[in-house]
């Protein structure tokens, strides 16, 4: 049984949790939010947690197995037995998640770790780790959400019909009922319009970002996204950084996708002949269910990487997801 922590218990961080729930080679031992922690080395109750989050505004609150702390992340780290945990924090300031990886070198922690990053410049600074992280003992898989992650991986595996990859676009429909259900995937997504900063999506208050979105009835349309899958193809030799493209739709006010998510890859065959595959993702499949599932995927696959004594920093696109059943 792989002991799972989950850092960060918003709109990703819970649904994490309930992927796992039913999960027989997984169990969620820790979690953690901006306030608190939890742990259980027999499993945490998805409910319990879900509950005094909501109601209480922390996880800390959770009877029994909640504590309350401005510190969580590093207390949690010496406090829990975590074999891999998921990354399901905010990227804000866009230096956040180099800097959580750094405080788990600092505590001397060894295992998986997995995020969902998405800007190539914060993973530019994760790339800088390397060295460090393989010292550590640590085996990082990185961008192991959808896009990145399993779009990405997708396109990895596409580009084996081509002799030469002449471009990968990426187009993402994101439906969500509301935009508090996760203020950070928003807020980052602001980041990408034009105009904007990520410090300025930092800084933007709750009822700036619901304005924002009055404008423009609830869409965010985003476009030529600086976007980590370009760096990661590229790190794989499959095509230049220059030649991947990522924008989207995001309804905040409606769970239908406003269009199918979709990766086109598009390159020349050995005999001459340019084609293009298209790999399109299920409607009915949330943003939830498609970061998810591969996030845990790749932590598998980081357990048994790290087994076999590799560690280090991985994109998901140099790595095969394993079902976890
Ligand atoms: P959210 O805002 O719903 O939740 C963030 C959680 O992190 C909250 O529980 C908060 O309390 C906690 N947190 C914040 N600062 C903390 C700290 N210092 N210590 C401990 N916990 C802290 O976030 P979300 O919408 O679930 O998004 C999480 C991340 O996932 C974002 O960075 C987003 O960009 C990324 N994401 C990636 C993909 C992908 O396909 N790769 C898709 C969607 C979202």
């Amino acid at each position: 049984m792989i002991k799972v922590g989950v850092l960060g218990f918003g709109g990703l961080g819970q649904a994490a949790a309930q992927v796992l729930a039913p999960k027989q080679e997984m169990c969620l031992v820790a979690a953690a939010d901006k306030a608190g922690y939890a742990y259980d080395p027999d499993g945490l109750d998805l409910h319990r947690c879900a509950a005094a989050y909501r109601d209480q505004g922390s996880i800390g609150h959770a009877a029994g197995v909640g504590t309350l702390s401005t510190n969580s992340i590093a207390e949690l780290i010496q406090a829990a037995e975590v074999d891999g945990y998921f990354l399901a924090l905010p990227n804000l300031p866009n230096t956040f998640m180099a800097s959580v990886t750094q405080q788990f070198m600092d505590a001397g922690w060894q295992g998986v770790l997995v995020d969902a990053l998405k800007r190539t410049s914060a993973m530019e600074q994760l790339l800088t780790l390397r060295p460090a992280l393989q010292k550590a003992g640590i085996t990082y898989l990185t961008g192991c959400g959808a896009t990145p992650g399993l779009l990405t991986a997708a396109a990895t595996v596409a580009a084996q019909s081509y002799a030469e990859v002449h471009s990968v676009t990426i187009t993402f429909g994101v439906g969500i009922v509301n935009w508090e259900a996760y203020r950070a995937t928003i807020r980052e997504d602001i980041a990408h319009l034009p105009g904007f900063t990520v410090d300025q999506a930092k800084a933007m208050t709750d009822d700036e970002v619901a304005a924002l979105l009055d404008k423009t009835n609830g869409i965010l349309k985003l476009e030529n996204m600086e976007h980590a899958d370009d760096i990661m193809l590229e790190l794989a030799g499959i095509c230049g950084r220059d030649r991947v493209t990522v924008g989207g739709i995001v309804d905040t006010r409606n769970p239908e996708k406003p269009l199918s998510t979709n990766v086109q890859v598009t390159g020349r065959t050995f005999e001459g002949k340019i084609s293009t595959h298209t790999f399109t993702l299920g409607d009915e499949t949330s943003m939830a269910a498609n970061v998810c599932g591969p996030a845990f995927g790749y932590l598998k696959a980081g357990v048994n990487l790290r087994q076999k004594g590799i560690t280090g920093l991985l994109t998901a696109a140099e790595v095969m997801p394993q079902f976890v059943c």
